[in-house]
């Protein structure tokens, strides 16, 4: 039995759908850094108020999270979006290790050695990138400079923090506690590609 076997499959969802992950967790990330008025000001500010009421379940289209995240960057210090942004990208990455990677295929991947692991876990993520990459194309490399890339990244923001620490939680948890993700090429920065390297050990 292989880890995609033990994954769900990973269903074509319609184009340009994320997972509601990427709205669900800013609002909690914002509520830790500044309450319910921080949530507000920010939902509201992109004209997503209502989403604070009714919340989503289900896939979303992309250009909410995009629109949410723009104007977090835009309307808070740098400082305090970038980091409402990074814990954003640390729950969802919580959230897709307890609710979306099945406790067998965990398992296997904390069992075996971090180089044969990596590459497990990077074709898991690429099966399941529209949801966290929406209608953006996700590859992956494996090896000796292992790495995601996503053209068309629909939720681009300055270094791409959120994405960062999303693949980051899941290496960490699952390949090796001491994995560090960087983020070479950004199209945000005008890159034509999205790129995130991935370190396994110091
Ligand atoms: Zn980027």
């Amino acid at each position: 039995m292989t880890l995609a076997d033990a994954l769900p499959a990973a269903a074509d969802p319609p184009e340009a759908l994320i997972g509601p992950n990427s709205v669900l967790q800013l609002e909690q990330a914002l509520l830790e850094a500044g309450g319910p008025d921080l949530a507000w000001q920010v939902f509201d500010a992109a004209g997503y108020a209502r989403l604070l009421e009714d919340r989503p379940s289900a896939m979303i289209d992309e250009a909410i999270p995009k629109a949410l995240f723009d104007t977090l960057f835009r309307t808070l210090p740098a400082r305090q979006a970038r980091a409402v942004a990074e814990r954003a990208g640390r729950l969802t990455g919580r959230y897709i290790l307890e609710h979306r990677i099945p406790g067998f295929a965990r398992l296997i991947l904390k069992l075996l050695p971090a180089r044969l692991a990596a590459p497990l876990l990077l074709k898991a993520i690429r099966q399941h990138a529209w949801t966290f990459a929406g209608s953006g194309q996700c590859s992956t490399g494996a090896g000796r400079s292992s790495h995601i890339s996503i053209r068309r990244n629909p939720v681009a923001m300055p270094e791409c923090v959120w994405h960062g620490r999303v693949l980051e939680t899941l290496f960490q948890a699952l390949v090796s506690p001491s994995t560090q993700i960087t983020h070479t090429c950004c199209e945000h920065a005008g890159d034509d590609v999205c790129r995130f390297e991935i370190e396994l050990a110091a």
